[in-house]
């Protein structure tokens, strides 16, 4: 068994996207800031409806995935193929942009609180241009693993491998492999999950205080903590319990180049997506939806 340990920390900025949308971005702050498949995790966490009401307008995305997973709060989102879908506390948007889709995200209520994530992932060039697809994760179709010293852990995407036993999420299939998982520890508790070596780890702590592997090493409130490889991850939680999201995927080892919400392997593919948002062409694309049973 090799642990993995905490390795580099990426702490979070304040950032404002979409028409105003006040955020705190860890993973994507700079071109360097990146993990391989992962570009970037906002977390959006405002009681001020200032903050959000401006919501995320039509804009476009080409040449990854991005992942929208609420806490709190109602937002309804519409894309250039037709679809709808609404995501309240605990439901998960899994899209794929690939070729290219236009949509908008925006809050459905004028007070309370707006919570959640929303991670982009990256694609390989061969499946950069293949048609856009999404589908909407209702909460009640997450699995939640229970541990018996009462920790639980929503499964996002990909396997949980813990010893006493599996728990296999909705998402699944995809060439990077991705694992999604919500980490939620009692005071002074430990997570201790399998996760392939090879593969990038990070992890994001949201709420308490946790420390990483054999060495204990305090993961920041509200960064990303980049994970040493190896085969295990170990989290403890500090007295006041703690709720970390645990990423996982296998590099894709290409080239990037990113101009806003295209992210590409060249310069030229930029280019072209710039000419195909300016033409029309990424609004017109289809855009499939896929059913999660
Ligand atoms: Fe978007």
């Amino acid at each position: 068994m090799t642990p993995r340990s905490l390795q580099r920390v990426i702490a979070s900025v304040a950032a404002s996207d979409g028409a105003g949308v006040k955020l705190r971005r860890s993973l994507g702050a700079s071109p360097l800031a990146r993990h391989d498949p992962f570009l970037m995790l906002d977390e959006f966490y405002s009681d001020d409806p200032d903050d959000y009401l401006a919501g995320f307008p039509a804009h476009p995305h080409r040449g990854f995935e991005t992942v929208t997973y609420m806490l709190d709060g109602h937002m309804r989102h519409r894309d250039s193929g037709g679809n709808t879908g609404d995501l309240g506390p605990g439901d998960v948007q899994w899209m794929t942009a690939a070729r290219g889709i236009v949509h908008s995200e925006m809050p459905q209520q004028t007070a309370g609180r707006m919570r959640g994530f929303q991670l982009w992932l990256n694609l390989p060039a061969k499946e950069k241009m293949k048609p856009a697809a999404y589908r909407d994760i209702a909460a009640a179709d997450i699995p939640v693993a229970e541990a018996a010293n009462g920790v639980r852990v929503k499964v996002i995407a990909g396997t949980l491998e813990q010893s006493g036993g599996t728990t296999a999420g909705p998402i699944h299939g995809l060439s990077t492999d991705p694992r999604y998982f919500d980490v939620m520890l009692p005071a002074r508790t430990s997570f201790e999950a399998s996760v392939p070596e090879g593969y990038s780890v990070f992890l994001y702590a949201y709420e308490g205080e946790a420390t990483v592997g054999d060495e204990r090493k305090p993961l920041p409130y509200r960064a990303a903590g980049l994970l040493s490889d190896g085969d295990t991850v170990r989290i403890e939680a500090g007295g006041a319990g703690a709720r970390v999201l645990l990423l996982a995927g296998k590099p894709i080892g290409e080239p990037i180049v990113q101009y806003g919400p295209f992210v590409m392997n060249t310069r030229e593919e930029i280019e072209q997506a710039i000419a195909d948002y300016q033409s029309g062409a990424i609004a017109k694309a289809p855009v499939r939806r896929i059913r999660t049973a």
